[in-house]
């Protein structure tokens, strides 16, 4: 597993504050997480192969295979639990987390599965738009921030990516060998795109898969702790408290094929401060 982002000089892409690379990994050394909650964020689980089922504590059950979406709004609070099936080889997934902003941050929680989603051809291959609108094309996804998600599946070559200048955009590799702006980005790499950029060159030297992820700039400090995401320690400590006693703010305890729950961990002993 990798994470680009939180990252020392990146706390953010537009609303996107948080990317997880997973794999590709045999399905034996699959993805098993019990049941743990979220608040203040929408989860992303995009496959590229594999399958992982959900569950959560709205009474979602839902299968997610490669080229689908899931889409979960913690607003308040909600919990859930992911295991990977062994019904394929191998396991190559991505989980983003999206931060809500003040408005929307304390909503009732929701989950949404796109079986299909909007596709365009692009200069040098396929768009597949998963949240937000590219190159005129809206996928259905809720989502509340200026934003973007799209997966460029790209031939080998040289082509260039039309961008959104009001975006902030990061370009994560998750297969093939590229270039971006001249430097070579590896898998699971993220590269950052300051807003104002209306394109970018992108050098494939063969078949090449990246996810776009782009927004305006969040405008707002966050706190990111664990699993939730606040504005001040006094809503940190609030939730872990509340997750730690099984308060119905994260919804009624649901049956998984994980089995147990994670309990939060201690809170370190300084005072967490958003940025
Ligand atoms: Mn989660």
């Amino acid at each position: 597993m990798r994470r680009t982002l939180p990252h020392a000089k990146l706390k953010m892409i537009g609303p996107w504050c948080f990317v997880d690379y997973f794999g590709p990994t045999p399905q034996t050394d699959g993805m098993v997480v019990a049941a743990h909650p979220h608040i203040g964020l929408q989860t992303v689980t995009w496959l590229l192969e594999g399958e992982i089922e959900h569950r959560d504590s709205l009474g979602s059950i839902q299968l997610i295979r490669p080229g689908q979406l899931n889409l979960m709004t913690a607003g308040s609070g909600i919990a859930h639990s992911e295991i990977s099936n062994s019904t394929t080889d191998r396991l190559h997934a991505v989980q983003l987390w999206l931060a809500l902003d003040e408005q929307h941050r304390n909503m009732a929680p929701a989950f949404e599965h796109h079986a299909e989603l909007p596709k365009l051809s692009i200069a040098g291959g396929i768009a597949k738009v998963m949240i937000g609108e590219f190159g005129g094309t809206k996928s259905p996804a809720t989502h509340f921030h200026p934003m973007v998600a799209a997966e460029l599946r790209l031939s080998a070559g040289s082509h260039k990516i039309s961008l959104n200048p009001k975006f902030e955009n990061g370009l994560l590799v998750v297969a093939g060998d590229v270039s971006i702006r001249e430097e070579a980005v590896m898998a699971a790499d993220l590269k950052y795109v300051e807003a104002g950029a209306s394109s970018i060159r992108v050098e494939c030297a063969s078949e090449v898969i990246l996810l776009l992820l782009g927004g305006e700039p969040f405008g707002e400090k966050i706190l990111m702790w664990w699993n939730f995401i606040a504005r001040n320690q006094e809503e940190i400590t609030q939730a872990r408290a509340q997750w730690n006693a099984r308060d119905l703010r994260f919804g009624a305890v649901f049956e998984d094929r994980v089995g147990g729950w994670i309990p939060a961990p201690d809170l370190p002993n300084v005072t967490l401060q958003p940025r």
